[in-house]
């Protein structure tokens, strides 16, 4: 990335955002904008930052269109990350996901065309391709989702696609897996962690499900790249490649934190999808990226800290 640039980051203080921004911090990459509303992200995630100068937070909504294109007035970069972000929460407030993904996304893209900004990363979601026909799951599978938020980012996507394209607005598009990492919240992961260190049972809703879990610090890693390869518009998944069965997971986690908790299994909630699996290759091959062989081995330092 250009050196000294300014970089836009929506939803610079949620789980993801975050990291990314403390990456970009430490690459002494530019001047940063974190633009968010703090509905889900936390000002406790970007506080190291408070006092430097190469940091500035925007506490404001995509929604507000002329605050937002004031702000990218300048960015060379724009990586897009403020979202609805979860399955459960579209499907209890779908408006509320639409607003966020889609008028927001549109929002960022007619912004980003103002300005003229060299690239904007997208991040879309696995939750495009709905239940999968087959694992692993390659980005040309069908795209529609299963539940509103796969759908939001489906749509999300078609808006990238139109900007990428005839609109002359670079922007490049990462499908990504279930990230996981410190500071995230209202998780499968950090809630089980929470439930085995206080010895409570683990919550598996279903229990059939095979899911792709991918370590943030590969996640910003291919965020950064998405940001220079000379692709646009063209998908990327960005997963480890393998489905972990969530009961190995809930297994895994009761042992390595010791914990006398077991697996509650509860009624699978319909709007999941059951199993997911990213095929990789244009991960490897467009961004150079090599997945763990083990998708899990953060958590050990998930549970150090
Ligand atoms: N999950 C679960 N127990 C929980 C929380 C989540 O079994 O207490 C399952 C959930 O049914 C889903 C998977 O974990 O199949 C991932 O859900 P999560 O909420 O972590 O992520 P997202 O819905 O955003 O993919």
């Amino acid at each position: 990335m250009e050196k000294g640039a300014k970089i836009v980051v929506t939803g610079g203080a949620g789980f993801i955002g975050s990291h990314l921004v403390d990456r970009l911090v430490h690459d002494q990459a530019g001047e940063i904008m974190v633009y968010d509303n703090f509905s889900r992200g936390l000002e406790s995630n970007v506080k190291q930052h408070v006092g430097n100068p190469q940091v500035q937070v925007m506490q404001a909504d995509l929604l507000d269109y002329p605050n937002l294109e004031k702000s990218c007035a300048g960015a060379k970069y724009i990586f897009h990350l403020g979202a609805q972000s979860n399955v459960m929460g579209s499907v209890q407030d779908p408006d509320s996901s639409f607003r966020n993904n889609v008028n927001g996304t549109l929002n960022v893209l007619k912004a980003a065309q103002y300005h003229q900004v060299q690239r904007v990363v997208f991040t879309s979601s696995r939750e495009v391709y709905g239940e999968a026909r087959s694992l692993p799951v390659e980005e040309t599978h069908p795209t529609g989702g299963k539940n509103h938020y796969g759908a939001s980012k489906a749509a999300g996507e078609i808006y990238c696609q139109l900007f990428s394209g005839e609109l002359n607005t670079p922007v490049s598009i990462l499908r990504l897996a279930n990230v996981y990492g410190e500071r995230d919240y209202g998780r499968v992961i950090p809630l089980w962690i929470g439930q085995a260190v206080k010895g409570e049972n683990l919550t598996v809703y279903g229990g059939k499900q095979e899911i792709d879990f991918i370590w943030i610090d590969i996640v910003v890693e291919a965020l950064l790249r998405a940001a220079e390869y000379d692709v646009v518009g063209c998908p990327i998944n960005i997963g480890s490649g393998q489905g972990t069965s969530i009961l190995d997971l809930g297994r895994r986690i009761i042992e390595i934190s010791g914990s006398k908790s077991k697996l509650d299994i509860l009624p699978a909630r319909s709007a999941e999808v059951v199993r997911f699996a990213a095929h990789n290759g244009r991960m490897r091959s467009l961004l150079n990226l090599q997945p763990p062989d083990d998708p899990l081995y953060g958590l050990y330092r998930m549970m150090a800290a």
